[in-house]
């Protein structure tokens, strides 16, 4: 392995898939699951190739509530199995790329005289399952402490609360450096390139057929494995392939995923004025919902819509923007308005349903994600969380081994793997609340500020150098590759991305000598600023 960074040219990208196309391994979907399983299969040994219909982490991946957590609600539900084993993957990710993913206090603010005890038992719990993962001691706190670590929270009314610890990371930024790293172990890893079909050997799947979404190009793939990681798009592949089961009746294929949608709102970090997290146990419809400062702003989140479509950019509904609104009214001192949004954003979750009973092999082991090997050979995963990619990972490639469409091999190489800009030694790191700035690039600081245009200043937080980087090392195509997922700013602030638009646009033309696109992402930005009526 080298940690030098690896160019991620396209021409490159696309002659290494035309000179080879035998791989141990072919992966569909470029989001947390995809990629966490691409570099646990590279850091074993194995061939990898991936490919990304759009960009990485352009699906549910780069819009989650950003928190690292072991998942309070599963607690509430008694699964503490569940709960440990996020705990202590939360553990893993934040040793292993502690630019991206750091701890975080939170409070969760009393208004009845029993939520201090009744919540704070059931943290301290929490607590005590987290073990040697731990990231600090549960607090029970008094009204003027709360009030110190949440200025801005509702005083009227105000009982007390509960100070606990999870982490935050920035979700987007991770699937690159899965990515990044992934290639360092000699992964392809191919965005814009759509899986079209799956390819056949005597009833087996043998591997796939790609189309390169910029030029039209088809590439065929061989591979030993085919795993499904499309996220809440995974049923449109398995559809492909329960219809190519030779001979008799064919079942139509039971879908998988019961897509679900929840909205964040973007607000000014005054709102909140701390760096401390804001939760609130259980709003209205009996939800958990957060105010999370992030990269110098607020995070306020999120809904649960049961949604049938599958749409890429799907739109907040005007009941879901007014239940945040109203949730975070009753908990800070100013309330948000409509106006004060500066960008929405809406992520589908890929939740699970119940096992499918068409001859399938599905491995549940009472966890949120689900592993199932089809008849011919096909692995799909998904569900679960950010938080637990990586022992996803580890399920799915034990999922193969069992069928023996690989070798079990090497389990566990990546539990103290660095990822990418990791390398804490002479840096210094800074909280994730922070604006944000090169301290993101962690060890690559010097790389980036190497580049041409390391003082020219786009915005707050992103200079030219920076654009350049995202082009030569992170597979930046687009205007949006770069604004909503290499910097962060059409989700922090989509007004302002509107804004430099052009100039983004004009430095990856230079670079990469392609259409960075940019109506398409001015059209983009405005959904990102509408909030419906
Ligand atoms: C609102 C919300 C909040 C969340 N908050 C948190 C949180 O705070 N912490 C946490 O741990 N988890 C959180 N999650 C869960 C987490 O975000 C998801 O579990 C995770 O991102 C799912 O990743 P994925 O790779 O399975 O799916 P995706 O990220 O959607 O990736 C699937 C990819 O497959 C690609 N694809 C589809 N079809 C094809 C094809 N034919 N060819 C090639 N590519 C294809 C898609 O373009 C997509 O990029 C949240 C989820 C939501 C919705």
């Amino acid at each position: 392995m080298t940690q030098e960074p690896l160019f991620t040219r396209r021409a490159d990208i696309f002659a290494r898939l035309a000179g080879n196309q035998n791989y141990d391994i072919a992966i569909v979907g470029g989001g947390a699951t995809g990629l966490g399983v691409a570099l646990d299969a590279a850091a074993r040994g194995f061939s990898v190739v991936l490919v990304e219909a759009h960009d990485f982490a352009k699906g549910t991946s780069s819009r989650s509530t950003k928190l690292v957590h072991g998942g309070v609600r599963y607690l509430a539900q008694g699964n503490l199995a569940l709960v440990r084993e996020a705990l202590v993957e939360r553990t893993t990710l934040l040793n292993n790329a502690p630019h991206i993913a750091q701890p975080l206090a939170f409070v969760m603010p009393s208004y009845k005289w029993w939520e201090t005890p009744f919540y704070g038992v059931g943290l301290k719990m929490y607590d005590a399952l987290a073990g040697k993962a731990r990231l600090g001691k549960t607090e029970f706190l008094n009204r003027e402490e709360v009030l110190g670590l949440l200025p801005s929270a509702q005083p009227d009314g105000l009982k007390g609360g509960v100070k606990y610890w999870d982490g935050q990371f920035n979700d987007a930024k991770l699937a690159l450096a899965l990515a990044r790293t992934a290639a360092t172990y000699g992964a392809l890893l191919i965005n814009y390139c759509n899986a079209t079909e799956l390819r056949y050997e005597k009833g087996k799947v043998a591997g796939l057929v790609c189309e390169d979404t910029l030029t039209g190009q088809q590439y065929k793939i061989n591979a030993r494995c085919v795993v499904n990681a499309a996220g809440v798009w995974v049923d449109e592949l398995r559809e492909k392939d329960g219809a190519s089961v030779p001979g008799g009746e064919i079942k139509p294929t039971k879908p998988m995923v019961a897509p679900s949608q929840g909205v964040h709102l973007v607000v000014d970090k005054s709102f909140l004025g701390s760096d401390v997290a804001l939760m609130v146990p259980k709003t209205g419809d009996g939800r958990v919902l957060f105010a999370v400062p992030w990269l110098g702003k607020i995070i306020l989140g999120t809904t649960d819509t049961q949604r049938k479509d599958l749409e890429l950019e799907p739109l907040a509904l005007k009941e879901e923007v007014e239940f945040i609104l109203n949730e975070s009214a009753r908990y800070l001192r100013r309330a948000p308005m409509r106006s004060d949004v500066k960008s929405v954003w809406v992520g589908l979750r890929p939740l699970v349903k119940a096992p499918a009973d068409d001859g399938e092999n599905t491995q549940k082991l009472s966890r949120e994600h689900t592993v199932i090997v089809s008849r011919t050979g096909m692995v799909t995963v998904t569900g679960g969380k950010w938080t637990t990619y990586r022992s996803m990972a580890e399920d799915v490639l034990d999922m193969c081994a069992e069928n023996s469409l690989i070798e079990n091999r090497n389990k566990g190489v990546t539990k103290h793997l660095a990822l990418l800009g990791a390398n804490k030694t002479g840096i210094t790191l800074r909280s994730l609340s922070l604006p944000p700035g090169l301290h993101s690039y962690g060890d690559e600081q010097s790389l980036v500020t190497s580049l041409n245009g390391a003082n020219a200043v786009i915005c707050e937080g992103l200079t030219v150098a920076m654009v350049r980087f995202a082009a030569r090392y992170e597979y930046a195509i687009t205007v949006e590759d770069v604004l909503a997922r290499r910097s962060r700013l059409l989700f922090l602030d989509a007004r302002l991305a509107s804004d430099v638009a052009a100039k983004v646009g004009q430095i990856l033309v230079e670079e990469n000598n392609i259409d960075p696109k940019i109506s398409q992402f001015l059209e983009l930005a405005e959904r990102y600023l509408h909030l419906p009526v």
